[in-house]
């Protein structure tokens, strides 16, 4: 670090990605990436669109919010368009939380939402799960902030339904609500429709996970023209062109290639319960997930045994380094075979303890 940074940077640590080493081949079951390649046609259409680039994108990105708008069941003017939903989630820090209005966000959540409050210079206040993992929703009645509840929630996978969000909505009758809506397509309870009675929930989705775009960088962000309004005067403030020309043309390939995705979703579903009924069977503990990865604890080692015994069998897993999560890995859904290979290393390495 040198000393011309601003002093508001230096007093935190930024968030950190999860491990893409290129030192050897590894299968990769930690960062929630989908095993599958994004739709054929997505990718035609992204190919097409380079030969434009010259060109500046379209800040607006019409083609794609026409497309988004009527799959979302919304008006263009209740979207907006961003590099990952990671960018949405800046903005909506930017835009909705300042020097009086704190962040307040579960104690364990998406690891980037106390990165971003520090990177903006605002505080934020974490409210503690309930012992079995779960967000309470009384617990944020009369919040002193605007709430970011990522739903399913990460890294647990645990869902709340739409009723519950409401009933957060309703008690906070002066609070933006952000419902980071990341894993939706794998099972949860959108909250998308609740737009139109709340102009203060702000929803976020990516097409990072379900649509096989995670290099791509593409997020939305739903909510009333106002919220809007204000995210796209952050945009316009800091990056009117923050979606490049083949990621919009690529999202447009994915939401109209609908059969792919459902087929996709699908299995990754079905493989999820194919991992989970394995690691029940070898004594592990399976919190209940409707996203694309399980989160699990073994009686007799540690997360951090478990992340290392996989690594040197070739496997990444993701672990926190958190008293409350030190017991758990973090496992992506992959590919059938992926996951065997998976079920390979464990029992290898539990035969290695004994
Ligand atoms: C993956 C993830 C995101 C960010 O996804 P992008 O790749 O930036 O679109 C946001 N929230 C949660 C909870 C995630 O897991």
């Amino acid at each position: 670090m040198s000393k011309y940074l601003n002093p508001r940077f230096g007093t935190f640590d930024a968030y950190v990605p999860g491990e893409q080493p290129r030192d050897r081949q590894y299968i990769k079951l930690n960062t929630n990436e989908n095993p599958f390649p994004p739709s054929p046609f997505a990718q035609r259409l992204a190919r097409q669109a380079a030969a434009e680039l010259q060109l500046y994108s379209d800040p607006e990105v019409k083609a794609l919010a026409s497309v988004a708008a009527q799959r979302l069941g919304v008006k263009e003017e209740n979207l907006i368009f961003t590099n990952g939903s990671d960018e949405i989630l800046y903005f909506a820090f930017l835009a909705f939380c300042g020097e009086d209005t704190p962040a307040v966000f579960p104690d364990l959540t998406y690891g980037f939402y106390p990165v971003f409050a520090r990177a903006c210079g605002v505080d934020y206040q974490e409210i503690p799960l309930s012992e079995n993992w779960e967000v309470i929703p009384g617990d944020y009645a009369g919040a002193d902030g605007t709430i970011f509840l990522a739903n399913p929630n990460a890294p647990t996978g645990i869902a709340l339904s739409s009723d519950q969000i409401e009933k957060i909505l309703i008690a906070n009758p002066d609070r933006v609500v952000v419902v980071d809506e990341a894993y939706v397509d794998f099972g949860g309870e959108t909250v998308v429709s609740l737009i139109q009675t709340y102009d203060r929930l702000l929803v976020t989705r990516t097409f990072s996970k379900s649509y096989s775009l995670a290099g791509a960088r593409l997020g939305i962000g739903i909510a009333s023209e106002g919220l809007i309004a204000d995210l796209k005067k952050i945009k316009y403030s800091v990056n009117p062109y923050n979606v490049n020309a083949m990621t919009a043309a690529a999202g447009v390939g994915a939401l109209l290639d609908r059969e792919y995705f459902e087929k996709n979703v699908e299995t990754i579903k079905e493989n999820r319960a194919y991992l989970a009924a394995a690691l029940q069977d070898r004594g592990f503990c399976v919190l209940p997930s409707e996203t694309n990865f399980l989160f699990v604890k073994k009686p007799g080692i540690s997360g951090g045994e478990l992340y290392r015994g996989f690594k040197e069998r070739g496997v990444l897993v993701r672990y926190f380094d958190l008293a409350r999560t030190k017991d758990f890995v973090r496992i992506s859904i992959g590919t059938k075979d992926e996951l065997d290979f998976l079920i390979r290393a464990l029992d290898q390495i539990t035969e290695a303890q004994k």
